[in-house]
Order: C-alpha cells, then sequence, then structure tokens
C-alpha cells in the first residue's frame, strides 16, 4: 500500500521523526512513503517559515540509506496554494519542484484568506464556505503544477456542528468542473484517510465524489493518510483500496521525480494480504 501524505518534524504541527514513520510504515505494510510536510505560504500561518528544505531533503537521503530494501521513501511536500499567494507558490514550485518525486497542492485557507478553522465559519452557510473554497482549488489544479490535488472537500471535516449536513449532492455540478480540470491538466486527486478517523468519519473525498469522477473519465488517484503521528500510518488504506474498487478505480498512482505511473489495486492488495 501507498501512504503518500505524511507529515514529519518538518512540519510545524508534528513532531514524529522520519525514522519513527518509516518503522511504523514498515509494520504497517507500506510499501511507498512519501513525506509531505507542509510548505506554507500564508504569513499569518503557524507554519509561515518553518519549513527548512535544505534540512528536509538531508533527512529523507538518511532514511532513504537506512531503510533501503524495506519500503520506497519518496521527497514530497504539500504546498498550500491561494490565488492571494500565487506569486509566491510560483517562485517555489519554479526553484524546487524538479527536486520532489511527489507534489501535493492543498488549499486550507477560504477567501480573504482566512484560515479554515472555527472562526472562519461564523455567520456563513455551507455554501458560503464551499463554493469560495472551490473556486481556489479550480485555481489550484488549473496552475498544472500539482500532482495530486490535497483533501479535495477538507471544509468538511472542519464545519461546526450547524453546518454538518454537509451533502456533496448538492455541489455535485460545482465538483464536476473540477474534475473537468483535473482531467485536462492531467492532475490527480488523493483519497485522504484522515477523515475516518476524525469528525466527518469518511475519508476526504468519499466514494459518492469517486463514482461522479469515474463517470466523468476520471482515473488518477492518490492514497494517503495525512499523518502527523506514526500510529496513524497506513491506517484506513485497506479500506480505501476496497472503496476505490467498488467505485471503478482499478489503479492508484505511483511518483518517481514527478513521473507517474499506476499501479493495479490488486496487485497492492496480494502484498497487504501477505503481511
Ligand atoms: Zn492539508
Ligand atoms: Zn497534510
Amino acid at each position: 500500500m501507498f501512504d503518500y501524505h505524511v507529515h514529519s518534524e518538518f512540519s510545524a504541527d508534528c513532531t514524529v521523526t522520519m525514522r519513527e514513520s518509516c518503522l511504523a510504515a514498515i509494520a504497517a505494510g507500506i510499501t511507498e512513503i512519501a513525506f509531505t510536510d507542509h510548505v506554507e505560504h500564508q504569513h499569518t500561518d503557524l507554519g509561515y517559515g518553518y519549513y527548512r528544505i535544505e534540512d528536509y531533503f538531508a533527512s529523507v537521503r538518511a532514511v532513504q540509506e537506512e531503510f533501503e530494501g524495506q519500503i520506497r521513501i519518496l521527497r514530497g511536500a504539500e504546498v498550500d496554494f491561494h490565488t492571494d499567494t500565487y506569486d509566491m507558490v510560483k517562485t517555489f514550485i519554479d526553484a524546487n519542484g524538479q527536486r520532489y518525486d511527489f507534489v501535493i497542492g492543498s488549499v486550507h485557507y477560504g477567501d480573504n484568506a482566512q484560515i479554515i478553522f472555527q472562526e472562519y465559519f461564523e455567520g456563513k452557510t455551507a455554501d458560503d464556505v464551499i463554493y469560495p473554497y472551490f473556486d481556489q482549488l479550480e485555481a489550484a489544479i488549473r496552475t498544472g503544477w500539482f500532482d495530486t490535488i490535497g483533501h479535495l472537500d477538507i471544509p468538511k471535516r472542519y464545519f461546526p456542528k450547524n453546518l454538518r449536513e454537509y451533502n456533496p449532492a448538492r455541489y455535485q455540478e460545482r465538483i464536476e468542473k473540477l474534475f473537468a480540470a483535473l482531467i485536462e491538466t492531467d492532475t490527480a486527486f488523493e483519497i485522504n484517510t484522515s477523515g475516518l478517523r476524525q469528525t466527518p468519519k469518511a475519508s476526504m473525498p468519499g466514494p459518492a465524489i469517486v463514482r461522479w469522477y469515474v463517470e466523468a473519465g476520471g482515473k488518477l488517484i492518490t492514497t494517503g493518510t495525512d499523518s502527523h503521528a506514526a500510529q496513524t500510518i497506513g491506517a484506513g488504506l485497506t479500506k480505501t483500496l476496497d472503496m476505490l474498487t467498488l467505485c471503478g478505480i482499478a489503479q492508484i498512482g505511483s511518483f518517481r521525480e514527478r513521473e507517474r505511473t499506476l499501479v493495479d489495486i490488486a496487485s497492492l492488495r496480494s502484498v497487504d494480504a501477505a503481511h
């Protein structure tokens, strides 16, 4: 199985070392892991300026050497995107994009660059949150800078109680425009399993959205746990592969030096069963 969304001590919100995560991943039957630390571009973000790129790459090289032959370790990044920070993100991607195996583009801020946390939702309807968020996501996809798009419907994870009635069917038309952009730019989106262990109790996104994507002709999916702790590495991936298979996705993305290949889920599942 592939865990393509794992944070390490190079993210401000994580203290787990890459070494601890690799040991946990091997124990969980993970065959490929991507360390995708936050690359923040919002000045107000707690993690702004935290990422130390050269130390990050040195740390990946060290675990690649230590665990050679046991697990494939990818150089990854979770790059925060917003149209307000477009030029900064572009500068980062132009300078460093090709140094990675795999780059996730994620939107963590809503309109007016306000953070997607509790105060952001005050006085807003679900539509007030979702539509501007999807506009940002579409802008991120249209750049063509990213291999995959992180946690496609993340607002559902942070919705306060009064907005928890989120139903993706309400946004189907808007989401289908996102799919068109994904397909045109040859960009994947991830199934982020962290939602399974948090409030929404469903992956981000869940099966309804995956089915619409398949109907639209989409084939490019990546899988990741968004782990900030060693014990969640690999969590929910088997369930996710089952869900994808039921939805008509037969393969998932594997990356090396920003080049994608598609791997049969059936072959991964036999690896999983062997553990
Ligand atoms: Zn994220
Ligand atoms: Zn993340």
